[in-house]
């Protein structure tokens, strides 16, 4: 059976897509950390980050490179935190998370509960910063 975030790539499930390429795509984390929360995915469905190949491993750091450059462009924060865990969604992904200190990027710490117009406005705001 498709994977949630697979039915996301082909639309069967809806999104605020930030960024896509060929091979990867990139959207808010529905339940985010932090306001600019994107995960970023393959859209070739593999379980874990590191069962991918090395080239396409790069290739996604790359395009998640990318992204996270918009993210902070869009959204005031110190760093862009990078988290793998997969542990919820057997598709790899990368959380990327505007953080302003280290506990920023503990998933243990409630999430942010975000109206759909909030949703719509961060993503044109990342949207416009992505090169
Ligand atoms: P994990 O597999 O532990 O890295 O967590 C999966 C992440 O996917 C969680 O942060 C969820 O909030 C996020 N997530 C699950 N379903 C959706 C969805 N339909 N849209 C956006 N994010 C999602």
């Amino acid at each position: 059976m498709a994977s949630i975030f697979t039915k996301i790539v082909s639309g069967e499930i809806p999104s605020y897509k930030i960024a896509e390429d060929e091979k990867y795509y990139a959207f808010l984390d529905i339940n985010p950390l932090a306001e600019g929360h994107t995960l970023v995915v393959p859209k070739r469905e593999v379980d874990y980050l590191f069962d991918l190949e090395d080239r396409e491993l790069a290739e996604m750091m790359t395009f998640a490179k990318r992204v996270a450059v918009g993210i902070r462009e869009a959204i005031p924060c110190n760093r862009i935190g990078v988290a793998v865990i997969g542990l919820d969604v057997p598709h790899a992904h990368i959380h990327l998370v505007p953080i302003n200190e280290g506990g920023d990027l503990d998933f243990g710490k409630p999430k942010l509960t975000l109206s759909s117009e909030e949703f719509r406005t961060i993503q044109e705001k990342i949207q416009g910063k992505i090169r």
